[in-house]
């Protein structure tokens, strides 16, 4: 398989970013981490060493959080008036519409994701993210209670931000995850500590200047790069943080709960799925086709949400196979940075050898190689995007999250809806899952019966700022965007007086 992987030219502002070198944000200040050291972020489409970020751990964890309690103390954002408050949110997303190629290209090269799906989905989405709660600043009402014996008492609640918030990102949307969490929490006048991925740590290094661009006071956003077990644990289990948000695997989830539970710090997860995407014999299979594809290719699979599972009925299975094996044939593979490019490297080469390992455990395992099935060329983290047919329900590569462009096909062909959720709901997650049908009846009972938090209909992937999304089981606590999310940034405070 070719893959066009050549080297990239950078835009000046680009090279001029990658051309420092960078510091974490502690306090409104750009420092080096406490022990001086630092580690090194690589392109993965070419294994080339991009830039150099401080290795910060619990020392420089013990600053941000100090710095960022000092901060909701005192009062700036907490007790700024919500109207300025979300004059500022919303700047933030000028800004970024403002550097948006820019972010984009920072994303193609730390990350690997195409440019051009950086740009429509991470950049656009985060900037759309800042708006959308930029108006939640200004709607944080409590409310009037009416309480049994109403005449001799007002009682009424207050909403107030939850204080000091860590924020713990994933590498596979390292900007747009930094702008689910940091604005509601910004919205709603908390203090944060945000810690990006060790694999992409980049644009939300980036993202701190356009912080102190916009004015928001020093110490209320403070961002430390370093690792998971010593960076992401210290702050997960830090005692005057009083509420961690985080995404990324199931695995690290549990570990996050156990950390928390130290203070009982107020918890919220976004973990992994293994979504079911399934194709009624009565769908649109031209829009099913390319829309299942999407749904597993978009972003390498990288997605939480990527469909694959893919359940086709019998009648139409043969179809759904050989178009989702051609819509994969068709994918350009290469550097994320060229904007031609609709499939880039994984993120890393961890992620390179897991992904490897389930392919070889899906052949071993009786899974027909419809296409793909191996690592792409000899330089980078390519893996062909692979469709894998004749899938059953105990295969490893259909129980677990792969995290990589690999759908597992099966076909069913009982027509009672009721069986079809029995296999949709045959997993550990509930994350997303997508039905797809021309029959209104058949999308709506199925979207009934799955258990999953977000349910597409003849689409997949979807998301929006106003769009409430989480998972069942095992895939999180808590819902991110819309107005639910505003729950987890907010203290609800009842006050009674006896009149
Ligand atoms: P991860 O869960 O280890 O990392 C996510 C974030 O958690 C990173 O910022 C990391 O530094 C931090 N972290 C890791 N260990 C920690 C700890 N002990 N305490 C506090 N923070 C910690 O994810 P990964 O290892 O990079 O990827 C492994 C798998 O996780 C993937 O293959 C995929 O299945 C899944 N994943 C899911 C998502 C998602 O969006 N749901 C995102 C990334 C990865």
């Amino acid at each position: 398989m070719n893959i066009a992987v050549r080297k990239p030219l950078l835009g000046s502002a680009l090279s001029g970013f990658l051309g420092q070198n960078r510091k974490i944000l502690i306090d409104g200040k750009w420092v080096q981490a406490q022990n001086g050291q630092t580690f090194e972020v690589e392109d993965p489409a070419t294994q080339e060493i991009i830039a150099h970020v401080p290795l910060g751990d619990k020392a420089d964890i013990d600053l941000a959080v100090a710095a960022a309690r000092r901060a909701f103390d005192s009062g700036p954002w907490s007790r700024m008036s919500p109207g300025e408050r979300s004059r500022i949110v919303w700047k933030l997303g000028d800004l970024l519409e403002k550097y948006a190629d820019e972010f984009a290209e920072l994303e193609a090269l730390d990350n690997g994701k195409p440019v051009t799906n950086a740009r429509k989905g991470d950049v656009q989405g985060s900037i759309e993210m800042f708006r959308y709660m930029a108006g939640w600043a200004t709607r944080l009402n409590g409310e009037t209670i009416q309480v049994s014996s109403p005449g001799n008492w007002h009682a009424y609640t207050l909403r107030e931000p939850v204080g000091v918030v860590g924020q713990i990102i994933p590498w596979n949307f390292p900007l747009m995850m930094a702008a689910w969490k940091l604005a509601p929490a910004l919205a709603s006048g908390c203090t944060i500590v945000l810690k990006p991925a060790e694999q992409t740590p980049l644009s939300a290094l980036r993202f701190g200047e356009l912080i102190q661009e916009a004015g928001i006071p020093d110490g209320v956003v403070n961002i430390v790069t370093g690792f998971g077990e010593t960076a992401g644990a210290a702050l997960a289990a830090h005692p005057d943080v009083d509420k961690v948000a985080f995404t990324g695997s199931t695995e690290v989830g549990k570990i996050i709960v156990r950390a928390a539970a130290g203070n009982l710090k107020r918890v919220s997860l976004e973990l992994g799925g293994k979504s079911p995407a399934i194709v009624f014999p009565d769908a649109d299979l031209d829009l099913a086709i390319a829309g299942t594809a999407d749904a597993i290719f978009y972003n390498q699979g990288q997605c939480c949400t990527a469909g694959s599972r893919l359940f086709a009925h019998k009648s139409v299975y043969d179809k759904v196979v050989a178009g989702v094996a051609a819509a994969a044939g068709k994918l350009k593979i290469g550097h994320g940075l060229d904007p031609t490019v609709n499939l880039g490297p994984l993120v890393s080469k961890e992620q390179h050898d897991r992904v490897k390992g389930f392919l070889d455990s899906g052949r071993k395992e009786g899974a027909e190689v419809v296409t793909g099935g191996k690592i792409a060329g000899n330089q980078g983290y390519f893996v062909e995007p692979t469709v894998l047919a004749k899938t059953n329900r105990d295969m490893r590569v259909v129980r677990e999250e792969i995290f990589g462009p690999v759908v597992c096909v099966q076909s069913f062909d009982d027509d009672s809806l009721e069986a079809v959720a029995k296999f949709a709901n045959d997993t550990e997650y509930g994350l997303q899952a997508s039905v797809w049908t021309r029959n209104l009846k058949t999308a709506h009972m199925m979207a009934r019966k799955i258990k999953a938090g977000t349910i597409c209909i003849n689409t997949h992937n979807y998301g929006d700022p106003a769009w409430p999304f989480g998972g069942y089981k095992q895939s999180g606590w808590g819902r991110e965007m819309g107005k639910e999310v505003m729950e987890h940034y907010t203290e609800t405070k009842s006050v009674a007086a006896r009149l």
